[in-house]
């Protein structure tokens, strides 16, 4: 049995937990003999101690069975065979389970490995997964579907309305030519049925289901029609569609709203990826620390800055984002935006759990008006990694025994690729 390296985090339901919660993520699930008696899940070997599992959405979240896992000491041991037994996450019985961060170690299980890979080639529709503002829109049990709003021919609308005020003005005419010849002061003719603005509810809207939402060129989106609209014939299932992400704030409140509104007539942008290297009017300090702890026999040297391998390192950057490897957030701003600038820099990172400190290249994205920079992983526990600013680096704790770590040497230091 291997140890579950991992942080083990808080218990969750399986059925109500949010893809985004679950997604790639290992389970530490409970033993249950109900699971075994599942439709398909007959081959599942009994376990006492419980199952190591790891959920993904695909079209729905799902569980594979990976291996027997011990809940009480946290160890697991993979099944034998690569035959992966795989349910939909909403069969299985209400259960708790343990949401396990990925660690390096655990990645590298073959079934979970082409789950990466497929996932990475699907990055940019993947992307859209990130938008948390969006989540009410979505299908609970297939979450790549939403729900888009179409309205129903704002002119239409319009004229409407102004055919009310006309007939108003009519009737109200004709009462006071009554009212004149009946004696009746003009302030005291009543004429019921005052036409008001359209109030929201009046306009036309209809729902549409939409699916493989993507951010495309120019700030737009574009999706995937799953149904007709009713009341047009310019879309139908299946074309693609340009859609408008609105957010507004509820006034009082101070919560904000998101809508989906397709854009029937509306340019279908493309989704290509544009980007240039950042230029820093300075460049990194390129020094090499070593820290050594005085009380364990921790000891080790990080080659922080920029050196000359810069266009090399951009390219290596540059073909990992289209390969998919790209925080989603990043992904969204190169596909939408054109002024898109890439810096980097290796830098120190440090695990926010386990303090395991580790070299990243600082991977940022740099726009005329924000600044988004790629999140860093635990490699150990799976956590996120905060950026050690250099200032900080001093009086680091020792990952290992926590004492504090004692600044050994900086050195400037030249060449490609010191690790
Ligand atoms: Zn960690
Ligand atoms: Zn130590």
């Amino acid at each position: 049995m291997k140890k579950l390296n991992a942080k083990r985090l808080k218990r969750h339901m399986l059925k109500t937990s949010e893809f985004w919660q679950l997604d790639e993520k290992f389970l530490v699930i409970s033993p249950d003999k109900k699971l075994c008696t599942l439709t398909g899940m007959e081959s599942l070997p009994e376990s006492d101690t419980g199952y190591l599992g790891y959920a993904f959405l695909d079209d729905t979240m799902r569980v594979a069975f990976l291996g027997i896992c011990d809940e009480e000491d946290g160890s697991y041991k993979y099944f034998d065979g690569d035959q992966v037994l795989v349910a939909q996450a909403w069969m299985l019985p209400t259960m708790l389970v343990r949401i396990v961060k990925p660690s390096e170690e655990l990645e590298k299980h073959p079934f979970v490995q082409g789950v990466l890979k497929f996932h990475e080639s699907d990055a940019l529709r993947r992307s859209t997964l990130a938008l948390r503002q969006i989540d009410h829109l979505r299908d609970p049990l297939r979450p790549a579907i939403l729900k888009a709003a179409w309205i129903v021919d704002e002119k239409k609308l319009e004229s409407t309305f102004n055919e009310s005020v006309e007939q108003y003005l009519e009737v109200l005419a004709a009462a006071y030519e009554q009212a004149e010849k009946d004696g009746i002061r003009a302030k005291d003719v009543e004429v019921e049925g005052e036409p008001e603005p359209l109030p929201v509810d009046a306009m036309s809207v209809e729902f549409v289901r939409i699916t493989d939402l993507v951010p495309a060129n120019n700030g737009t989106w574009r999706a995937i029609l799953l149904d007709n609209i009713p009341g047009t014939s310019k879309k139908k299932k299946g074309d693609d569609v340009a859609i408008s992400l609105v957010t507004t704030t509820i006034k009082g409140d101070d919560r904000n709203y998101s809508m989906l509104f397709i854009e029937i007539d509306a340019p279908i942008e493309d989704t290509k990826i544009n980007v240039a290297s950042f230029k820093p009017s300075r460049l990194p300090w390129r020094i090499a620390y070593t820290l050594a702890c005085p009380h364990c026999d921790f000891n080790d040297t990080y080659y922080l800055g920029r050196s000359g391998e810069d266009r090399f390192m951009f390219k290596e950057i540059v073909e990992e984002i289209r390969s998919g490897k790209v925080d989603p957030l990043i992904a969204i701003d190169l596909v939408q935006r054109d002024d898109c600038e890439i810096d980097f820099s290796r830098e120190l990172y440090r695990c926010r759990s386990c303090g395991t400190l580790d070299v990243k290249r600082r991977v940022r994205l740099i726009t005329e008006d924000h600044t988004l920079s790629a999140m860093y992983y635990c490699l150990e526990c799976g956590e996120r990694m905060s950026h050690v600013k250099r200032g900080h680096i001093a009086s680091l704790d020792c990952p290992r025994c926590r004492e504090q770590l004692n600044p050994v040497e900086e050195a400037l230091w030249d060449g490609v690729n010191p690790n």
